[in-house]
């Protein structure tokens, strides 16, 4: 019989759709709280987020921690990519900034107990765009270029992004992993 897809710990839809057309996950439950992301590193947010809802599911998660890093910025908004309040605030922070270098960071984790997880990882390096472009997607993906394209990932779109995002590398390699661990 095949194994039970894994639940995604993620309270973001537009996360879960990514991750979907990737791997086999499954949502949450409706109804949980949002689990607090307090650490200051992907890596310990990722963690905090399936401890957390690993006790409300009682079963493996995997989770995931990502982030926009401008080292113009001092890395900013990085872990807290959430909370900075999105494109808008970044483009004001970056005028007249010509170093327009920037990545995103994805840290996924694969966890059954605080003695037994795995982390992937995965990068997507580009530039940010001095005006927001495209509709699709979420979050900074109307700023941000990825390295080699003129358009920005909101223009793009998913089929690009679930083959080379940050978020589609790491949950590659996850899926690999499930691969290797089902045979
Ligand atoms: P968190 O992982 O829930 O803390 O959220 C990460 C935040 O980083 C999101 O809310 C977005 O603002 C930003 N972010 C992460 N990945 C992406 C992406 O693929 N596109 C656009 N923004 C992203």
């Amino acid at each position: 019989m095949a194994a039970e897809p894994w639940i995604f710990a993620s309270a973001n839809p537009h996360k879960l759709a990514e991750v979907q057309a990737i791997c086999p996950v499954r949502p949450l439950p409706l109804g949980l709280p949002s689990a607090p992301e307090t650490h200051d590193s992907l890596h310990a947010n990722a963690l905090a987020k399936a401890a957390f809802y690993v006790s409300f599911v009682q079963q493996p998660v995997v989770a995931e921690d990502s982030g926009l890093f401008v080292p113009a910025l001092g890395g900013k908004p990085g872990v807290h990519s959430a909370r900075y309040g999105g494109p808008v605030p970044l483009l004001i922070a970056m005028q007249g900034i010509s170093h327009r270098q920037a990545y995103f960071a994805a840290v996924v984790v694969a966890y059954r107990s605080p003695a037994e997880y795995t982390f992937f990882t995965g990068y997507l390096a580009g530039t940010i765009a001095t005006e927001m472009r495209g509709s699709q997607g979420f979050g900074y993906d109307p700023i941000f270029i990825p390295q080699g394209e003129t358009q920005t990932l909101a223009e793009l779109g998913a089929d690009w992004k679930n083959l080379h995002s940050h978020r589609a590398q790491a949950f590659k390699a996850f899926r690999l992993w499930l691969e290797k661990h089902l045979t």
